[in-house]
């Protein structure tokens, strides 16, 4: 049966173009792995990815992880993602960044809830499908945690991201955008996932709404930075 589907919907190398898979093994050789991880607040050096003391308060994020750098064959996958429903893409990409080995700390996972960033209804509407979801959902499966996306909602439609041409137009196109639905399972410890980590400033406010919301910890997980 895979015979056949492959026959009929061969897969092609989003970096080279070669027929046989979505990220053939000479392109896979070119991808390079995060080994500077970054506090999420101040975008500086973290060994760990964890937040530094002197950039919390109450309500940031704690942490990023991320795998790849944003750039590539890694950057020509995602922006398949986005544009086009991959799922089995998104598998691939997954299981390249090794996920179970990444995560050091166990105990930090055990309990932790998977939380897509969400997509504005209008925006998922247009395009189908909101693409951190379904790397959440691959991603929850693979380490075998459990996934929610019903609590974090978005507010308003903001602009695109990439149409701010300031810092302080990002900061302001987006504050206040999500909030905390009134739930009576809200998890201790979320991980909220995202295909790239690029101004941060997505993530960190989404972050905040659940901290505010009452989740205690809040680390962010990228596939790309
Ligand atoms: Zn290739
Ligand atoms: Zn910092």
């Amino acid at each position: 049966m895979r015979i056949v589907f492959d026959i009929l919907f061969p897969k092609f190398c989003v970096g080279c173009g070669r027929i046989g898979s979505y990220i053939c093994s000479s392109c896979q050789n070119t991808i390079e792995r995060i080994v500077d991880p970054i506090c999420p607040v101040c975008e500086y050096y973290s060994f760990d990815g964890s937040t530094h003391d002197r950039c919390k308060n109450n309500y940031t994020i704690d942490g990023l992880m991320s795998f790849f750098r944003y750039k590539g064959v890694v950057q020509k996958a995602i922006k398949q993602i986005k544009y086009s429903f991959v799922s089995d893409m998104v598998l691939h990409l997954i299981s390249l960044a090794d996920v179970s080995t990444v995560f050091v700390s166990d105990a930090f996972l055990k309990d932790a809830t998977v939380v897509p960033i969400p997509l504005h209804p209008f925006r998922q509407r247009f395009r189908g499908f909101n693409q951190a979801a379904l790397i959440g959902k691959y991603l929850a499966n693979s380490i075998n945690l459990h996934y929610d996306e019903s609590f974090l909602k978005r507010t308003q439609h903001s602009k695109p991201q990439v149409e701010m041409e300031t810092k302080k137009q990002r900061l302001h196109n987006i504050q206040g955008i999500f909030e905390v639905t009134r739930c009576s399972r809200l998890p201790e410890t979320v991980l909220l996932v995202d295909d790239v980590f690029t101004t941060g400033a997505t993530m960190r406010e989404a972050a905040t709404a659940l901290k505010r919301g009452g989740v205690k910890t809040v680390w962010g997980v990228t596939i790309a930075r």
